[in-house]
């Protein structure tokens, strides 16, 4: 694959001084919409960021980005309200010095992937699926990336020889059926090249789905092109998954990108990453997944930041995303609702984590609390077992947890939840 047509290596040749665009201020420039043009140009260095945001002092971002590389669209630039840590475009694009800053737990692969690496390039973790980097480089390299080690630091996309050893992999391995293209970002290779990988991964006989988790789509939606589009239906079923993490992202372009997508078949999901300071607000986190459902993209994970090098500045409590959780449940569509997961360290897979629902058990009922703080006794099956029958007829007067437990009252109700001042105005009383 290391052909001499790479999108990337064509990339090189741009930085030649030649363009007059070089010297435009940013905006609308003519080849706008071309995502070889936005990759061309896509902002590296300290003139760059000079030319998109004079107001910004480009030496701390360049001590940053020599650590992490640097690289943003125009287009993803040009979401930027104001270059500073307020504007979430920012922190996720723009190296900042708390890169520089670690705690004592973070490592550089916490997933531990290296070890689940039967060939390279390839992560398996779970039986039946496995994990295929096909592409280390990115259209925009967003600041929190998990494989921030790797990613961006030399931008390559698949050899030949390695697709060779992941397929002869997975021929061998056919317990593996589903095949999550991942990179970087696999949208970054040529038609062409993504074609070579599809149409190998798809010969195998027991690949069912393929998936593919871009960033494109936010970042470079100029990208999801009818042609892209067109090849990738000779392949399904491929499953999509993006990216988005905030409302802001959702643009005139971004829809457009997954309308194609949508329109032409493929179930769209997203990734987001909760990020301090970027989406940690309940109310941006339900904006968010609102205008998902709009645009046909299902929310799939909600991902607590994992403690990888260069990123702690990110993090957020636990807590936090179980507050979020609690506040989108009864708010929301649960179509709208994603999982909130925590890849695990040490290569511990992704564990979802939820508020808890269930408050008390007994072997003949199930004390539940709904969203409202509604407490329910949920009774369960007689099994033929001896079970508690409810002493008496009527419910207890003021029942508490216990009295729900031993089946003698059935449900508590919070004194003035909305949804109770409804009925009253229904049932006129
Ligand atoms: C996330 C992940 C998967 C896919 O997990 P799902 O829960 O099925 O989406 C597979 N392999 C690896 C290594 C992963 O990190
Ligand atoms: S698009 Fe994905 S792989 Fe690329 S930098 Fe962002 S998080 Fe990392």
């Amino acid at each position: 694959m290391v052909d001499e047509q790479t999108v990337l290596s064509v990339e090189q040749d741009s930085k030649e001084p030649s363009s007059a665009a070089e010297d435009e201020p940013p905006g609308q420039h003519a080849e706008w919409n071309s995502w070889i043009w936005q990759m061309q140009h896509r902002i590296r260095s300290a003139d760059d960021l000079r030319r998109y945001m004079p107001a910004l002092d480009p030496d701390d971002v360049m001590r940053a980005a020599e650590r992490f590389p640097m690289a943003i669209t125009p287009y993803y630039a040009g979401l930027m309200r104001s270059p500073g840590v307020s504007d979430p475009i920012y922190q996720m694009s723009v190296p900042q010095l708390f890169e520089l800053v670690n705690s004592p737990y973070v490592s550089d692969d916490p997933l531990e992937e290296h070890d689940d690496m039967p060939v390279p390039g390839l992560i398996r973790r779970y039986p039946d699926r496995a994990l295929f980097i096909i592409s280390s480089a990115c259209a925009m390299y967003c600041r929190h990336c998990t494989r921030k080690r790797e990613v961006g630091v030399v931008e390559e996309t698949i050899s030949q020889a390695h697709l060779e050893q992941a397929v002869a992999y997975l021929r061998e391995h056919p317990d593996v059926s589903d095949v999550i293209l991942s990179g970087g970002d696999p949208l970054v290779l040529s038609d062409h090249q993504l074609e070579c990988v599809l149409s190998a991964v798809r010969s195998i006989p027991s690949v069912q789905i393929i998936r593919i988790g871009t960033r494109v789509p936010v970042t470079m939606p100029m990208r999801i092109t009818p042609e892209l589009v067109a090849m990738l239906r000779r392949y399904q079923p491929i499953w999509i998954n993006t990216h988005f993490n905030h409302p802001v992202e959702i643009t005139p372009a971004s829809r457009a990108a997954c309308a194609a997508l949508a329109d032409a078949g493929f179930p769209l999901g997203n990734q987001s990453v909760l990020l301090r300071g970027v989406n940690d607000q309940p109310e941006i986190i339900e904006t968010l997944c609102r205008e998902l459902v709009a645009i046909r993209v299902r929310p799939y994970y909600l991902y607590q930041c994992d403690l990888v090098r260069g990123v702690e500045h990110f993090r957020t409590p636990l807590t936090r995303g179980l507050e979020i959780m609690e506040y989108l449940r009864g708010r929301l569509s649960g179509l709208a609702i994603p999982t909130f997961v925590v890849d695990a360290p040490h290569g511990g897979g992704k564990i979802p984590l939820m508020p808890n629902y269930i408050v008390s058990m007994s072997p003949t009922h199930t004390v539940l609390r709904n969203c409202e703080g509604m407490l329910v006794s949920y009774p369960e099956p007689d099994l033929g077992q001896a079970t508690h029958r409810r002493e008496g007829g009527g419910e207890v007067p003021q029942p508490g947890v216990w009295e729900l437990v031993s089946g003698k009252a059935s449900a508590i109700y919070p004194a003035d939840s909305s949804r109770i001042q409804r009925r009253k105005l229904r049932h006129g009383s």
